[in-house]
């Protein structure tokens, strides 16, 4: 079939529990950040910054993150990190327009989370896609910059699939904000209509892929108990190889 002729042209994923087995990790991400912070801790006070505890500034970048990611979801603006490190320092007393943050953010050595995998099956229905001519894009609410979350992808041999890759922190927006699949859509230069959107939560992914009108897939793999309320997937998957055949069938509609 001629790529041109396709009902559907791309195929949109979540990153994590969608792409990325978070089965095996029951930590809360805070508590992962942990050591990070203490690499950002010993970059500031090697560059001369008079500093509280560690646990202090720790606990100050905690209280950050949920202050920031409770005001984000009145308007679902896209929390973005280096502003909740910058509240971080400025309650802990440091003075911000002194410190480089883009050194900063390298020095968090962002990485792979221990114990967090791809499933099985994300590589091979990944391969299936390309070889089938989909564009494949990636949405993430995620406040980090999405090249943060690329050094992830690169360490999974998953980077250079995507055609488009944002996250929140990024786009100003989080899911479900329509403003974040218009974003990505436009970078994969495909309409609403001929795009599917893979996703595990329902508040976010669902129903804000629903709004747009793009196909939605719910991922609702065994380790998860997400409840649908009133969102309506299209589709429900719990493996992602399950996808292909409803792509199959999407395209013989
Ligand atoms: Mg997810």
């Amino acid at each position: 079939m001629s790529h041109l002729l396709r009902r559907v042209q791309a195929v949109v994923f979540d990153l994590d529990d969608t792409l990325l087995d978070w089965s095996r990790q029951t930590d809360w991400l805070s508590n992962i950040s942990g050591s990070h912070i203490q690499n950002v801790y010993d970059y500031l006070a090697e560059n001369g910054n008079s500093l509280p505890t560690n646990d202090v500034l720790f606990q100050n970048y905690q209280e950050a993150i949920i202050h920031s990611w409770r005001e984000a979801k009145k308007t679902w603006a896209g929390v973005n990190f280096e502003s909740v490190l910058m509240c971080a320092f400025e309650t802990s007393g440091l003075d911000v327009s002194k410190i480089d943050m883009g050194a900063v953010l390298l020095a968090y050595d962002w990485g792979t989370v221990p114990n967090v995998t791809l499933f099985d099956d994300t590589v091979p229905v990944l391969d299936s896609l390309r070889q089938q001519g989909y564009k494949i894009g990636l949405v993430t609410n995620s406040m980090m910059p999405m090249w943060m979350r690329d050094i992830e992808l690169r360490e999974y041999g998953i980077l250079d699939y995507f055609d488009a890759r944002i996250t929140s922190g990024d786009t100003g927006h989080m899911k479900p904000h329509p403003a974040i699949y218009e974003r990505v859509l436009d970078l994969l230069e495909v309409e609403a209509e001929t795009a599917v959107f893979v996703g595990d939560r329902p508040a976010n992914d669902i129903a804000g892929a629903n709004a747009v009108g793009l196909t939605s897939v719910w991922m609702n793999p065994p380790h998860l108990s997400y409840e649908l309320g009133d969102v309506i997937p299209d589709y429900e998957i719990t493996t992602l190889q399950e996808l292909l055949p409803i792509l199959a069938a999407l395209e013989n509609r």
